[in-house]
């Protein structure tokens, strides 16, 4: 079969099942409900109207736990009397400062920068959602999202806390600030959302609260 498309905005109206790569034409389903290949049963897409509420609520959560995780000390040490606090970006800094500069640019672009755009991308697109407008800008800001998911490594850093954490113990007295249980918190919002929010699925939703309005 050869297909001839007009523009790119056709591709639009075909997904692949990421499973057995067969072509489906996408239709309209009811809110609530999914898609699956016809082939093998696989889940091409949702449509879920909640998900705007819902994603809103959470990368505002998670927003709120990055900022006190970068505010408030992530341990605090004892060592010979004397007390240290280690913070994120006191950390990013001094790798700077002792010209691990390498490092330094990985670890602020890794931890801080492209966990902070996810979320900060994610509340603009869903706010967008929310009040049906942005059209073009969404495409964009899910474009971006797209490239930067990949690179996002609070997870990693997350379990890096926690290597450092246990060799620092022969060190000296070790406490847990409030920023280690808010990086916690992050790093779970920020798994969960990349996990189960796909971006095919805020695509999707895309299409139809912001596509099928400008048709009006
Ligand atoms: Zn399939």
């Amino acid at each position: 079969m050869i297909m001839k498309l007009e523009n790119e905005n056709d591709l639009d109206n075909f997904i692949i099942c990421h499973k057995c790569f067969t072509l489906h034409e996408e239709v309209a389903i009811a809110d609530g409900s999914k898609a699956c290949c016809r082939k093998c049963g696989y889940i091409l897409y949702r449509y879920d109207s909640k998900l705007i509420d819902y994603g809103l609520a959470l990368s505002f959560t998670g927003l709120i736990f990055f900022i006190i995780a970068n505010f408030f000390p992530v341990l605090k040490i004892d060592i010979l009397g004397s007390e240290q606090f280690i913070t994120i970006p006191k950390t990013i800094f001094s790798l700077f400062e002792n010209q691990f500069y390498i490092v330094g640019l990985i670890c602020l672009f890794f931890i801080f920068i492209f966990p902070l755009m996810i979320f900060l991308i994610n509340i603009m697109i869903f706010s967008m959602l929310k009040l049906q407008r942005g059209t073009k800008l969404t495409k964009e800001l899910l474009i971006i999202l797209s490239h930067i998911i990949p690179w996002s490594m609070a997870d990693i850093f997350f379990i890096s806390i926690l290597v450092a954490l246990v060799k620092l113990i022969s060190f000296g007295q070790i406490h847990i600030g409030i920023s280690f249980w808010a990086l916690m918190v992050f790093v779970l919002i920020d798994i969960y959302i990349t996990k189960n929010i796909h971006i095919s699925e805020i695509w999707m939703l895309r299409k139809k609260v912001l596509l099928s309005k400008d048709k009006d």
